[in-house]
């Protein structure tokens, strides 16, 4: 991918952020009344809404599993989320999406607890400006807390790329059009286990291994985010009381 734009300029990016800052986030769990549990969060450009239906008895009955849960996410980018009006329902990429983060979920979620069962994961990408599968799977995670699904662990995601030949933190939408690499993951903070990993782009077994590095930094610091905003969650339901 090659480009006029300049992408870093005297240490700083096009947002002023250093090479290993986060664009702004903004988490709040439980946003929706109807939904067992939810999430709206703001990632940068990206505002996410997550919500979690079930565990409830798997429909139609040839898609249950008789010794567990069935995770269904289903990540959806709306038609005015991005600058070209989104063709609405699924494609190649939403439903590639969903499936990273089905098998993601599943790995974490205690799934053995609920047999026969699905728990429906709904993501709907309102505004997007890259990072749009972090930015859902980090939602579904608090979300699931939300709806009180047995978990191993809260699981969190973020990226790390590579931009003008510099491995960075968490690409924004200029950074991930025009630049070299992007890596996404989502991991399990308390053991450090990978749950999701894709790569686009090239980088060399170095460059890879500082990006993981530094992606793994992001999710850690957003990990802090999904803690305290289910924390505020229950704050505010024992203040109701
Ligand atoms: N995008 C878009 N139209 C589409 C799909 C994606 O404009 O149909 C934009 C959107 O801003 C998205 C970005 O391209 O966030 C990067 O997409 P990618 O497939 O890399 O996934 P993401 O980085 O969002 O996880």
């Amino acid at each position: 991918m090659k480009t006029d734009i300049k992408l870093i300029q005297d240490g700083k990016r096009l947002d002023n952020r250093r090479l290993d800052e986060l664009r702004p986030i903004k988490i709040e769990a439980g946003v929706l009344h109807r939904a067992e549990g939810s999430c709206y969060l703001e990632w940068g450009g990206n505002k996410v809404i997550a919500a979690v239906y079930g565990p409830r008895e798997a429909v139609p009955r040839h898609t249950q599993n008789p010794l567990r849960a069935i995770v269904n996410a289903r990540y959806n980018m709306a038609a005015f989320s991005v600058d070209d009006r989104k063709r609405p329902g699924p494609d190649r990429r939403s439903r590639e999406i969903s499936k990273v983060i089905s098998e993601a979920l599943e790995n974490i979620i205690i799934v053995e607890r609920y047999p026969r069962a699905s728990i429906d994961v709904n993501i709907e990408i309102l505004d997007a400006e890259a990072g749009t599968r972090c930015a859902g799977l980090t939602a579904a995670a608090v979300a699931l807390v939300d709806a009180g699904i047995p978990m191993k662990d809260i699981p969190v995601a973020c990226a790390a790329g590579k931009i003008e030949g510099q491995v960075v933190l968490d690409l924004g939408k200029d950074e991930d059009n025009y630049g070299q690499a992007d890596l996404p993951i989502a991991i399990s903070p308390r053991t450090g286990q990978i749950l999701l990993l894709q790569m686009d782009g090239h980088l060399t077994l170095d460059e890879f291994n500082q990006a993981l590095d530094l992606a793994m930094k992001g999710c850690y610091t957003i990990s802090e985010m999904q803690k305290k905003a289910i924390m505020e969650k229950y704050q505010k339901v024992e203040e109701v009381k």
